[in-house]
């Protein structure tokens, strides 16, 4: 069994170390014998192929980022749609996750977006930054409560999509709504920066349950591992936030 990664523009999109969220998923593969390859694509590749791919990962950036990989992204806009709508796992961090929307409207111009969620996200008054918990009710009980950072001037707004969690402590979409994220299909896209998977390993199995059973249909569940330091941090963040 094996799993492949796509990296879209690691070069660009890798605020606050997300691309660690790449290597926990590597590893947790591997540690249960599953092999994992990651491919790089940037602005500098052609040949754009999802036909192989199990899942892809997009992190976050600043503005001006967001505005350089966004040219390259709508290029690919109807097979990353494609890929989404047949069931292709796809993670979001930030940045990755505004542009999956209809658009990001900063003040003065407005980036559109790949169009692949029913959201959009306008730059609010300020920046969202600190701590963030959520609970998130897809998982279980013992193991729903998110833990991350936030750090962003855009307000999302997600009309009737489920979010990813709900916020006990921090932001999350915008400072009113009291929701994080958005899960749509196998699309786990959220606000929560740097090293997410790690932080929240449960989250991480989750992720790639969902891209082993789309992949080998005889597939039921990973075996569990020794997860009591990664539960320990987790816990502890709550704690500190209750
Ligand atoms: N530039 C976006 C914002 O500020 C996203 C930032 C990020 O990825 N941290 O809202």
């Amino acid at each position: 069994m094996d799993i492949k990664i796509m990296h879209l523009f690691p070069d660009l999109l890798n605020l606050y170390g997300d691309k660690g969220n790449i290597e926990c998923m590597r590893k947790r593969l591997n540690w249960r014998g599953i092999g994992c390859e990651v491919v790089p694509f940037t602005t500098e590749d052609s040949g754009f192929e999802l036909s192989d791919v199990d899942i892809v990962f997009l992190g976050g950036g600043s503005d001006r980022e967001q505005k350089i990989v966004c040219r390259s992204l709508l290029e690919h806009k109807a097979e990353l749609k494609d890929f989404v709508e047949n069931g292709g796992s796809l993670v979001a961090v930030c940045g990755g996750y505004q542009l999956l929307g209809k658009y990001y409207k900063l003040k003065d111009e407005t980036i559109e977006g790949l169009d692949i969620l029913d959201i959009y996200t306008e730059q609010g008054k300020g920046r969202l930054i600190g701590n963030i918990v959520l609970e998130a009710d897809f998982l279980k009980e013992s193991d729903k409560l998110i833990v991350g950072f936030e750090n962003h001037g855009g307000r999302t707004y997600i009309n009737g999509h489920k979010p990813l969690g709900k916020v006990i402590y921090g932001n999350g979409n915008s400072d009113k709504c009291g929701c994080e994220g958005v899960m749509y299909k196998n699309v786990v896209a959220t606000y929560l920066h740097g090293p997410l998977l790690p932080k929240n390993p449960v989250l991480c199995d989750y992720i790639l349950t969902n891209a082993l059973k789309k992949k080998y249909s005889d597939f039921t569940e990973l075996v569990p591992l020794d997860d009591r330091l990664e539960k320990t941090a987790n816990e502890y963040i709550v704690n500190r936030f209750k």
